[in-house]
């Protein structure tokens, strides 16, 4: 097929992988030189490159974490740091990504008034961060609560009083979602800071169900 040209503009040295745009000529199939490892190749060599879309993953004989190198990920062996064995891309387990756990989009949720929360959702998180809370602050108590010296003692006063008030913006937060999710007026959170009528509030936005305008 000497007059083709092939569709492939961009690909990677078979020797190295080093990745290069491919001209006009080396589409036609002429010799193609590594900038990298000055070893030849063609576009055709070079289309013969299947390279694993899996960048990380976990050793499948000690679960450890790995990043794969663009070798590995056309089918080089991994020789694992942690225990010393190899394996091939196609034995290992897959790492769940940061960005598809989403840990902290989930946490600028709950720190936000923005957005509606359904009931069950209202529920876990309130008593998840009340529960969070009360063993957080438990735990120090348990640890640190008997010093005498007064830096520690201030600092533990400090953190204590930070964690009761992120989780207290926290639940603010999450009764004004609540609250939108019933169509009530997000100011009617207000009530939250009296007695008596915020365990009302609170047994309200717990039984209610959600209304779509
Ligand atoms: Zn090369
Ligand atoms: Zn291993």
């Amino acid at each position: 097929m000497p007059n083709q040209i092939s569709n492939t503009l961009k690909g990677y040295c078979p020797h190295c992988f080093t990745s290069r745009n491919f001209n006009l000529d080396e589409r036609r199939g002429a010799i193609i030189n590594c900038a990298n490892c000055e070893k030849n190749f063609t576009v055709l060599d070079s289309e013969k490159i299947i390279l694993s879309e899996i960048t990380e993953g976990m050793c499948p004989h000690c679960g450890s974490g790995v990043h794969f190198t663009l070798q590995q990920r056309a089918g080089s062996p991994v020789l694992c740091v942690k225990c010393k064995n190899d394996f091939l891309l196609s034995d290992i387990h897959i790492l769940p990504k940061y960005s598809e756990i989403n840990y902290v989009k989930k946490l600028e949720e709950l720190m936000s008034p923005n957005g509606k929360v359904g009931r069950k959702e209202f529920l876990y998180s309130y008593f998840g961060i009340a529960l969070g809370n009360f063993v957080f602050i438990t735990f120090l108590v348990a640890i640190f609560g008997n010093t005498n010296e007064y830096m520690l003692s201030s600092i533990l006063t400090l953190i204590v009083f930070l964690a009761w008030g992120i989780s207290a913006w926290a639940v603010i937060c999450l009764g004004i979602r609540r609250l939108r999710d019933i169509n009530e007026p997000p100011a009617t959170i207000i009530v939250a800071f009296i007695p008596i009528l915020n365990i009302i509030l609170l047994l309200w936005l717990l039984l209610t169900p959600s209304k779509n305008k």
